[in-house]
């Protein structure tokens, strides 16, 4: 046998998607990512992103769970946890004691979030004060332009919702850095304490309500916001607001390959499980499609993945198929299978000394697989047993998916989690999957179009077989 021959028969495919695809194949691909833009650019928080798939799943027939007497297979239902996490479900052929099919992201991504007592006035200029969300470089959100979203939930129980900065006619908002001129100490501090947390302070205007009066700059701002809103500063109290890039996801490269987008860690799993999951016919498994909040803050709360309410719906998907009885839904874990479906780290050539060039996952070669994560020996991973990467495999094989196996950075060099381990210690079987992406937790970061229809092709397959 030849040499090149040997090569392709033995060795790992390590070539982009892009080589060898046909034309019509390379323009669904780019008509998918259109759609997925739009979406970007309608759903930057977690609120947004759930009003929009419980929408979107509404327009394909799915009814929330608590308007349903019964279940039977076909039924396609959702439950709305507090409009921030959802969990949806299309119910499958099979005997639901034999396991159910999960693919699960997340929706929320690493932002600024206002504190409960934000507002103030100094030396003219009035501001916001911040508390970082998620994992962040302090550093990347000075002087970009930042857009205002969220809610304030007056005390008797009237929610405004704010959402200001995306439209042209809209002001933006921005945090300022010092001049280099005047930086020479900043400069020579780490990188980390370039820019301190209690310096992300908004500017937010400079116009005061009168002359010689104190605080007249923050009491025109509330005149302002008493107008809009009708609102009063104690209303912050009860408020969730954010600061996010008020920039435009878009199409990235002369060849228009990749998206650019804010938090696409973890909207594009999102987006390609929901499209997914809404493509389905009837399954054999009953699919279940989860959009989790607080992930990048540990999962915790009655919105994030370490709650119960998951279980609830499940437990009500049980009595409504008329089926449930003790340990049942303990049982349906153990005999189910999920897809933990988060980014990974893509490949940055510019950084290469933090990565394994052969354990890492490249823009353009598809969806990525994790089977572990965790940091420093593995520590805190939800390893994912081999048997059950045969059958993800087989399944990705069967489909003609283009996969790739990868770990998030060198060894000892940092680390990461997902929800996998949550679902994995319920019993599930789960290895995390999801798109690669460049510059990671960035106000803007970078995914290969091609790797975003593969995985929604790859949770297609999934649910489907
Ligand atoms: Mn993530
Ligand atoms: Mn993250």
């Amino acid at each position: 046998m030849k040499a090149e021959e040997l090569k392709q028969k033995l060795m790992r495919n390590k070539t982009t998607g892009w080589v060898g695809l046909q034309e019509d194949e390379k323009n669904k691909i780019f008509a998918y990512c259109e759609h997925y833009i739009q979406f970007m650019n309608d759903s930057k928080t977690e609120r947004e992103i759930v009003k929009n798939a419980k929408a979107l799943a509404e327009e394909y027939g799915f009814h929330d769970i608590s308007t349903m007497q019964d279940l039977k297979a076909g039924d396609k239902i959702y439950w709305n946890n507090r409009g921030k996490s959802i969990y949806l479900a299309v119910i499958g052929k099979e005997n639901i004691e034999d396991g159910i099919k999960i693919v699960g992201a997340h929706g929320d991504s690493p932002r600024l979030d206002l504190k409960p007592n934000p507002l103030y006035e100094e030396d003219g200029l009035a501001f916001f004060k911040t508390h970082y969300y998620g994992g962040i470089k302090k550093y990347q959100w000075t002087t970009i332009p930042l857009a205002i979203h969220g809610v304030i939930v007056k005390s008797n129980g009237e929610k405004v919702e704010i959402n200001i900065g995306e439209k042209l006619e809209d002001p933006i908002f921005t945090i300022t850095d010092l001049l280099p001129h005047l930086a020479a100490e900043q400069m020579e501090r780490k990188l980390k304490d370039g820019i301190k947390g209690e310096d992300l302070n908004l500017l937010i205007g400079t116009i005061p309500y009168e002359e010689n009066i104190a605080e007249a700059v923050k009491l025109n701002i509330l005149n302002l916001l008493n107008e809009r809103y009708n609102i009063t500063e104690i209303d912050f109290t009860s408020s969730e607001i954010e600061l996010v890039p008020a920039f435009q996801a878009r199409s990235s490269g002369f060849d228009k390959s990749m998206v650019a987008a804010y938090g696409q860690d973890d909207k594009v799993c999102v987006y390609t499980s929901l499209t997914a999951l809404l493509k389905l016919e009837i399954p054999n498994k009953t699919a279940v499609c989860i959009i989790s909040d607080k992930e990048e803050i540990g999962s915790m709360g009655n919105t994030g993945m370490e709650s119960h309410v998951f279980d609830t719906f499940l437990s009500e998907i049980l009595n409504k198929l008329g089926i449930n009885r003790p340990n049942l839904l303990e049982k349906v874990f153990c005999n189910s299978q999920m897809l933990s479906a988060d980014v990974d780290a893509a490949y940055d050539p510019i950084y290469a000394n933090v990565y394994e060039k052969n354990n890492s996952g490249y823009l353009g070669r598809g969806i990525g697989l994790n089977k572990y994560t965790g940091a420093k020996g593995k520590s805190g991973a939800s390893d994912a047993n081999a048997e059950f990467v045969a059958q993800i495999r087989h399944i990705f094989e069967e489909a003609n998916i283009k996969y790739e196996v990868a770990e998030l950075g060198k060894v000892d060099t940092g680390g990461g989690g997902t929800i996998a381990y949550i679902l994995a210690n319920k019993g599930v079987d789960v290895i995390d999957c999801g798109v690669p992406v460049l510059s990671m937790h960035a106000p803007y970061e970078i995914t290969s179009k091609f790797d975003i229809y593969e995985a929604f092709k790859a949770y297609y397959a999934f649910w489907r077989a």
